[in-house]
């Protein structure tokens, strides 16, 4: 009997039953020493950009885990991830099984989607009397519930996670290969929590909606990216609530926050800041401040804060910056800023922009990064 389910549901995991004839069991021919092979894949629903109709996704990279039984209880037989197309085919050793069970997850060994008590979303699928050397097709499964926001802002870090990526196969070569430290995000239906990167718990806070703004999600993992590459030493104390891109913060949220931005529009390629309801905030702006104006974040009368304690002006500088040839781009910073990496070869961060400046010896030698900078109001 075949069943599917989404089994983080607390809305009561109603189990979908299909007949086997679906699933396209048929025997593998001439495999020797016999081995079960299962196969199938993972969907989710989300809008291209907030407020557009929803669209299909496949869910890259997300865990796979097999479990069976032939007789006795139920154990782990293989573990795998879907790949860049979302798929997975698992091949295991197997005799004929009373039962099969295959779990994808919204986690893996770098980063996590979790639920209000820490449980990664899941689908389930399962199948009795399996015959040895069998190939199952599980098929394509989706979540139920509402839960799509969750496989979503999972699905979004797939987008940075290979820009950045350490030789360890971690976020950052402060992590030991095979014991990366997660990037951490908390979401539920109808959440009202903040949405922010809370440092304490290492963890990323999406209110119910966040996730339909992959910069918002991109964003939040950008602080725990950087509190990574500090490893985990290092965090301005200021409070940086309310922080906006056109104005005036201490020097260190600037630095925390346009970072986050720079992140954020770098990955998605556009430059920008976009929130959940579409809201669009260009980070690039040349125009220095005019104090005869109200301050304005967009539109014609765009009138903005000046210099490195200015959110937007930090994000607009490392943007420039890193679609500058010779800068290495987002990965060039992130090498600098890595602990293991950084000149001192501390974990200390620079608490301000104008310390990455200064530490970044090839930036501070670089004509170029000082025109970039100034061209965005931050003059050294
Ligand atoms: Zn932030």
């Amino acid at each position: 009997m075949y069943r599917a389910s989404s089994w983080r549901v607390a809305a009561g995991g109603s189990a979908i039953l299909l007949a086997a004839a679906v699933l396209g069991v048929v025997p593998a021919h001439g495999a020797e020493p016999a081995s079960t092979c299962v196969k199938g894949g993972a969907k989710f629903s989300a809008p291209p950009a907030p407020t557009q109709p929803n669209r299909y996704y496949m869910a890259r990279h997300i865990s796979v885990t097999v479990l069976g039984n032939s007789g006795g209880g139920l154990g782990e037989l293989a573990k795998g991830t879907t790949g860049t197309d979302g798929q997975y085919r698992i091949c295991f050793a197997a005799s004929r099984l009373n039962r099969l069970i295959v779990r994808l997850a919204t986690e893996n060994d770098v980063w996590a989607t979790l639920d209000k008590d820490n449980n990664p979303y899941g689908l389930t699928a399962s199948l009795s009397d399996v015959p040895a050397a069998a190939e199952v097709d599980f098929g394509v499964l989706a979540p139920t519930g509402g839960d799509d926001p969750a496989w979503h802002a999972f699905d979004t870090l797939n987008n940075l996670f290979p820009v950045v990526k350490a030789a360890t196969g971690c976020w950052t070569a402060n992590d030991a290969q095979g014991a990366c430290r997660k990037i951490l995000m908390k979401w539920w239906p109808g959440s009202t929590e903040p949405t922010e990167y809370r440092f304490a718990e290492n963890t990323v806070y999406l209110s119910d909606k966040s996730p339909d703004s992959q910069h918002i999600v991109l964003h939040e993992a950008g602080h725990s990216l950087m509190w990574k590459l500090f490893d985990h030493t290092w965090w301005p104390d200021d409070n940086c609530a309310g922080h906006q891109a056109h104005r005036k913060l201490t020097r260190r949220c600037a630095w925390t926050e346009g970072f986050a931005d720079a992140v954020a529009g770098h990955i998605k390629g556009d430059n920008a800041y976009v929130d959940e309801n579409g809201g669009t905030v260009d980070l690039v702006n040349h125009e220095p401040h005019d104090p005869g104006k109200p301050l304005m974040v967009n539109g014609p009368d765009r009138n903005w804060n000046d210099g490195d304690d200015t959110q937007g002006r930090v994000a607009g500088s490392l943007l420039e910056w890193w679609a500058y040839p010779g800068s290495g781009g987002l990965k060039g910073t992130v090498t600098h800023l890595d602990g293991s990496n950084n000149p001192r070869h501390d974990n200390a961060g620079p608490a301000n922009f104008e310390e990455y400046y200064g530490r970044a010896d090839m930036l501070n030698k670089n004509p170029d990064a000082k025109s970039i900078f100034s061209d965005n109001t931050i003059t050294y």
